[in-house]
């Protein structure tokens, strides 16, 4: 289900040397339509010039074949976006593209920026005008001040003075770069193919699902704090920054990502499983059925029933054409929101004590209209299980989360959250469980959602939290 949002959650592509570049830009992003709804943008390269284009609202609405055609190139990169109410305006639609004294530039990125609001502040006190809002403008002011000479060196210059979360693409001549910050909080990965005529073309993407739509095939992650470049002279990897010990986002794992892609080097599907299996030994109910709350507890029910041996119902039906607007009855009816999405199958539910599976519990607005769905479908019993610990801290790092005092969690007990939610029982996963189903033997995950223990510096988390409020 989705919520309103208020941080930027993005999906970008890159490609290089392949004839038909825009549309397989168009293609990927297409596969990463998940990851954010509000914009899109492509910008391709022919060599000589850049050519952009972007706007408000769906992949497949915005690049019609006429759209396409006018973006010629072997190059491009491209963005999809989702942002909070207050600030969705096409001027902070991505790509970005400027000419300045590099040269021409587009560039485009997934992740907050934590530092963004000082960077701002310090650069327009030299002058600096803005156009957006977007922490993307604030990596291109960096890089045209940097008094390196080639693109590489002043994007390499810029990227060092960021704090937080990055995976960035950028376009301009006859290169594509790529770069993801050296905590590696967002996933961004290296793909090739084949181009008619036995040449490789380089692909990059947030998640592989790309790849697969575009017959690309996957090699491996841009390494956190490593900037990969693609020009004429082939393929340079460069460390920019010094290791730092890495932060990848679980909730990537937990929810953001499609169960088809590899993220982090690890199949989504295979860690939602094993929540949903460590979840059952954890959190087991006396019942006649598993649930999920479609599509993002699909996976995580799947393993809940394969450990529990109860058996996996779709007893709620997705309608996934649900669009940005629709005629609302002007006489109020209950929960009508949520019925648009859900809809109960009667027949599985009559008489029977379910066990209702989800990925998380932000406010609990939706997940307490679903119980009550399940409920008045004739369900006995509902017990609800969530497939990651209680979210008790928002994220500043580029997925949406409300600011803490809209997170019931951090709050409530999960007593409370279930009287509030109207289940009969209500189990969450243990982080520990959590840690094992993404397999991270290492630590190289943030848990700030659930933990609230940050893993950069947030000297500005006061300041971040009140930007939160105020746009929310
Ligand atoms: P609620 O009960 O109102 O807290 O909503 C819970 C639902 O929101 C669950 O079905 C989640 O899958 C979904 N959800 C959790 N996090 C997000 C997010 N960042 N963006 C969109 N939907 C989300």
């Amino acid at each position: 289900m989705t919520l309103d949002k208020f941080h930027e959650e993005c999906g970008v592509v890159a490609i290089y040397g392949h004839p038909e570049a825009s549309k397989l830009a168009y293609l990927g992003l297409y596969a990463l339509q998940h990851r954010g709804q509000e914009s899109a943008g492509i910008c391709t390269s022919d060599g000589a010039a850049l050519h952009c284009h972007k706007s408000m609202g769906h992949v497949n609405d915005i690049f019609t074949g006429e759209v396409l055609r006018k973006l010629p190139g072997p190059l491009a990169i491209g963005h999809t976006r989702y942002s909070t109410a207050g600030d969705t305006v096409l001027q902070n639609a991505q790509p970005f593209q400027v000419t300045c004294n590099k040269g021409q530039i587009a560039l485009a990125h997934n992740g907050n920026i934590v530092n963004a609001g000082e960077l701002r502040q310090e650069l327009g006190r030299r002058g600096s005008i803005f156009q957006a809002s977007s922490d993307t403008e604030v990596v291109l002011h960096l890089l045209a001040r940097s008094s390196e000479r080639t693109l590489a060196g002043a994007l390499r210059d810029a990227l060092l003075q960021l704090e937080g979360a990055f995976s960035l693409v950028c376009v301009a001549g006859d290169r594509v770069i790529v770069a993801r910050d050296p905590q590696g909080f967002r996933p961004l990965a290296v793909g090739e193919m084949e181009v008619p005529g036995g040449r490789q073309a380089y692909v990059f993407a947030s998640e592989t699902c790309a790849f697969d739509l575009i017959g690309a095939v996957y090699l491996h992650d841009v390494a956190p704090g490593e900037m990969i470049m693609v020009g004429p002279e082939g393929m340079t990897r460069e460390r920019f920054a010094p290791q730092r010990p890495l932060a990848q986002c679980v909730f990537e794992h937990v929810y953001f990502s499609r169960p088809d892609s590899i993220v982090f080097g690890r199949a989504v599907e295979e860690s939602r499983e094993e929540m949903g299996r460590l979840l059952a030994r954890e959190c087991p109910a006396d019942a006649d059925l598993v649930v999920p709350v479609p599509d993002s507890g699909v996976a995580a029910a799947v393993g809940y029933s394969a450990e529990s041996g109860l058996p996996f119902r779709q007893a709620l039906i997705r309608n996934h054409y649900v669009g940005r607007t629709f005629i609302e009855p002007s006489q109020a009816i209950r929960d009508f929101g949520v019925k648009l999405k859900l809809n109960p199958v009667r027949h599985l539910l009559h008489g029977k004590r379910v066990i209702l599976v989800d990925d998380s519990i932000v406010r609990g607005t939706t997940s307490r209209k679903i119980v009550r769905m399940v409920r008045q479908a004739g369900a006995t019993e509902v017990h609800l299980r969530i497939s990651c610990p209680p979210t008790i801290s928002p994220c500043f790092y580029g997925v949406d989360t409300p600011n803490r005092g809209e997170l019931i969690a951090s709050s409530h007990s999960v007593e409370e959250i279930r009287r509030f939610v109207e289940a009969d029982s209500l189990c969450y996963l243990s982080l520990e469980s959590l840690r094992k189903a993404v397999a991270d033997r290492r630590g190289e995950y943030c848990y700030a959602c659930y933990t609230g223990d940050y893993p950069t510096d947030l000297v500005n988390v006061e300041e971040l939290i009140a930007s939160s409020k105020k746009q929310y």
